[in-house]
Order: C-alpha cells, then structure tokens, then sequence
C-alpha cells in the first residue's frame, strides 16, 4: 500500500477529468523541509513562522529570521513558499513581548493585530522575508485579516521596507505575492472586497471553526462541537471561494480540513484551487486522482443542502472507495 502511494510523487494532483490543482505541506519548522521536498509537494502551503520566536528569551534578529525562511525557500528550489507573519497570541504565548493576560485570549491581541501595532517588529519580519525571496519563490500571508484596512495597512508597510531595501541595494522579489488567511467569519463575508486586495486567499478551517461556532478549538468539554462539516463552515468557504474566483485570484486552504480525505471531493467540488497538509500529501493525492470534478461538483452541491454534520459525514463517507 506505500508503495503504491510512493508512485503518486511525481504525478500531478489532478482529477479524473482534468482539472488541476495544487497539493502543497505545511510547515513548523525549517528541519521538516527536507521530508516536503520528498514527498513531492507542489510547495509550502504554510510555513507558520512561529517557531522562530517560541521556547527563546527574546526576539528572533533579522538575520536569524533571514537564514530560515532563507534556507525553506532555497530547498524548495524555485516551488513557491507561502511565508504566514508572526501568528501569536491566542493559545501561543511569548513570554518577552510581555503580552497582556486577556479574558478572551482567542478574541483579543493576536496575529496581525500585534504585527500592526508592534511595527518594529513587523518590519523586521517582513525586511528578513523580502530577503529570502531573492533565492527562489516566497509568498507574504497576514494571519487572522477580519478588516480591509488591516489588509491595506500591512500591505503599506510592505512597501515601505521594499522602498528602504531598494534605497539601500537589497536584492528582494519585487513581484512578491501577498495573500491572506480567511480564517474569521467576517473575512469569508466581506471576501469581494479582500479579493481586491491581495493575489490569493488560504482558508484556515482550524480557526474558523472556532469563530463560526464560537467553539473554543482548545477545550476538550465541547469538542463534539467543533466540526468542519457544519453547514454553516461549509457555505463559508464557498462564499469564500466563489467570491475569489470572481476577482481572478485562487483560494488554499491550509487548515485540517484540506488533509482530511472526507472532504476532498468536496472541497474539489467547491472549486477550490490549492491543497496544502499537515501529513498523508499522498493519499490526498490518491484522492484528487481518483475524482471526477464534474461528479465532485455536484456532491457539492447536494451537500450544501444538508442541515446537519451528521448528514454531510455520513454522505460523504458513502462516498469514499
Ligand atoms: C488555521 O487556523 O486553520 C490555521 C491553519 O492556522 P493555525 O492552525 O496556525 O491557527
Ligand atoms: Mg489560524
């Protein structure tokens, strides 16, 4: 059966009846990047740059933030690296930046919110970004994005240290990408406008479950709650699809739900353009090769009717070979 899987390396991540898509890892740490080249992955999906700036006593420098994102984007030789900004708070705590105990840790200072009020540090993470993608294919993602002018801000202080490399002869990608995670309910609601805004969009299930069914993702008590299957998630990320493909960009997604083998048909027939896994990147493969997008299309539909997780699980799992 692993061998049989290790033959999908070098195919393309493509259904039955043709249609393409890209079927990408995710990444903690730089170290795991040599078992992503392997595995055959059209890229990284998500590198969360967390680690850089957990278990030390104080920020990461630029420099050692340049040499790992650095070294990911150089072994990937040319496959396209998605760079997530620094995404703490919530859960993840960094005891030197001295954030403020909060009663609504998940709901309070976190992600992007920090980044644009620290810009500091936000410009040193991005300074040591633009580096690294003068040695093959970076991409810039701003976690948790709820309002427009967080896109617009955090894309204006991206050319504002693109201005201070060029005056000071840095080599950086000027074509840079920047996308950003649609992981808040209001996001995949004003999701036209964000389209304008950014070349690609990457869906992170694991936290928008958690705000669209006010579902603390952390607390075992109610975690027969917590479900990618609920209608209500499910009609989100269509929203969320849909309205960027009527802006000509492409949406991922890089939350659990894009490695569960449940919901490839789905997500492939909801039209989604980019995979990208935590683990088993070959058996999603064997499941985007063993799909019919025009039959896929149409589960999607059927689904999108069904009121309960239950239904959409149990329609689903009929599915499966
Ligand atoms: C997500 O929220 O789905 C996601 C990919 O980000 P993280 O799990 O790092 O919060
Ligand atoms: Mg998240």
């Amino acid at each position: 059966r692993k061998k049989q899987l290790e033959q999908l390396r070098d195919l393309k991540a493509e259904t039955t009846d043709g249609r393409q898509v890209k079927l990408k890892a995710n990444l903690g740490r730089p170290q795991e990047v040599d078992a992503v080249v392997s595995s055959g992955a059209d890229g990284i999906g998500l590198f969360r740059s967390e680690f850089l700036f957990m278990d030390r006593e104080d920020l990461p420098s630029e420099e050692e933030q340049f040499e790992a994102y650095a070294e990911v984007v150089k072994k990937m030789d040319g496959k396209p690296v998605i760079i997530r900004t620094l995404d703490i708070g919530g859960d993840k705590h960094l005891p030197y930046l001295g954030l403020p105990e909060e009663m609504n840790p998940f709901l309070g200072w976190r992600a992007i919110r920090i980044s644009l009020d620290r810009k500091d540090l936000f410009k040193t993470q991005l300074r040591a970004i633009l580096r690294a993608s003068a040695f093959g294919k970076a991409m810039i993602m701003f976690p948790m994005i709820s309002h427009v002018e967080q896109v617009r801000q955090a894309k204006s202080i991206l050319e504002e240290v693109k201005t201070e490399l060029k005056q000071n002869g840095i080599a950086f990608d000027p074509n840079v990408e920047v996308g950003i995670m649609i992981e808040v309910p209001s996001a995949c609601l004003i999701a036209d406008a964000l389209a304008k805004e950014v070349q690609f969009f990457s869906i992170g299930t694991n936290d928008l479950v958690q705000y669209t069914l006010a579902v603390d993702r952390m607390n075992e008590r109610i975690q027969h709650l917590y479900n990618y299957f609920h209608p209500a998630v499910l009609r989100l990320i269509k929203m969320v699809i849909d309205a960027s493909h009527r802006h000509q960009i492409w949406t991922g997604m890089c939350g659990e739900m894009a490695g569960d083998p449940l919901a490839t048909e789905l997500l492939l027939g909801l039209g989604l353009d980019e995979f990208s896994v935590s683990a088993n990147i070959l058996q999603i493969k064997e499941r985007i090769r063993s799909t019919s997008f025009t039959e896929a299309k149409k589960v999607a539909d059927h689904v999108l009717n069904l009121n309960t997780v239950e239904e959409v699980q149990q329609y689903l799992s009929q599915r499966l070979p």
